[in-house]
């Protein structure tokens, strides 16, 4: 197997012995290149707002007797440099993420709040396409973590809903508790995911059209965010698609019991 590797060491011990130890280094082994198709991805990434700056400016230079040419170059200028800001601020969420799974400023957060939040801030884009953004009822689920990260993660997953639809249809968001979980979905009646594409959405970088999503703006970060967010709360993510049919991303998370929110009301009442 590849992805196996032992460091051995031999050390004598006497004359008729000799102590043999082996480490196993796959697992730094795999880290390791995980981080280095990491940085390989980033400097490619950026690479390409970089290059578009830099020719744009040039352009810019040239273009300097033509107030129209001069308008056309610097608000490309500007997208780009839009683009390249939200690549760099995910790129560090990511990272951050990646580093540590434990959740800083912990605090019961109320799933209803985070979710009317996250359809909120897709409500201008979706009033623009024409499309009906559908709330449900509150279920009353509290869960333990970060409410900046939950509402980075509905967030991404609105905003994707919204992109990938078609003007005039129609994107629900609804959470419901199932045992000691809730179940949020956010469904979509948009230009959906072939089957082999499913799984690696949620790779980093990774997407099903490289110019449409560029065109729009997007990183191919914001699923690989929403899936580190959602198992940092002890959770799962789970997508079901059908091309030109539409899609359901379903994030599941444990309830905060009621110890620990008797506990966590009392630090905040100190
Ligand atoms: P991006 O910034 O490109 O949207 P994401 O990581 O959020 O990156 O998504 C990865 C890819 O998954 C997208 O480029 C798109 O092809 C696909 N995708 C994500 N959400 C949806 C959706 N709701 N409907 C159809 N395709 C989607």
């Amino acid at each position: 197997n590849a992805a196996l590797s032992f460091r051995i060491r031999a050390a004598p011990l006497g004359p008729r012995f000799v102590l043999i130890l082996a480490e196993d280094r796959s697992e730094a082994l795999r880290v390791e290149n995980v981080r280095r198709d990491f940085v390989a991805n980033v400097s490619h990434e950026l690479k390409t707002p970089i290059g578009a700056i830099m020719l744009l400016s040039e352009a810019l230079v040239e273009a300097a007797d033509d107030p129209e040419q001069v308008k056309f170059f610097a608000n490309r200028m500007q997208l780009e440099g839009t683009r390249l800001s939200r690549l760099t601020r995910e790129i560090i969420d990511l990272s951050r993420l990646q580093a540590s799974d434990t959740m800083l400023g912990a605090g019961i957060v109320h799933v209803q709040d985070v979710l009317s939040l996250a359809a909120d801030q897709s409500k201008v884009v979706a009033d623009a396409k024409d499309i009906k953004l559908v709330i449900g009822a509150d279920c009353g689920a509290d869960v333990l973590g970060n409410s900046d990260l939950l509402l980075q993660c509905f967030h991404n997953l609105v905003s994707n809903a919204v992109q990938y639809s078609p003007a005039g249809s129609r994107v629900g968001v609804g959470a419901r508790v199932v045992g000691d979980i809730v179940e949020v979905a956010v469904s979509d009646q948009g230009i959906g995911i072939a089957p082999q594409d499913q799984e690696r959405i949620f790779e980093r970088f990774f997407r099903v059209d490289q110019a449409r999503s560029r065109n729009t703006g997007g990183t191919g970060l914001g699923l690989s965010i929403v899936r580190h967010v959602v198992e940092n709360h002890g959770g799962d993510i789970r997508v079901w698609s059908r091309p030109g049919k539409g899609s359901t991303f379903t994030v599941r998370i444990p309830l905060a019991d009621e110890a620990t929110k008797v506990a966590h009301e009392a630090k905040r009442a100190e």
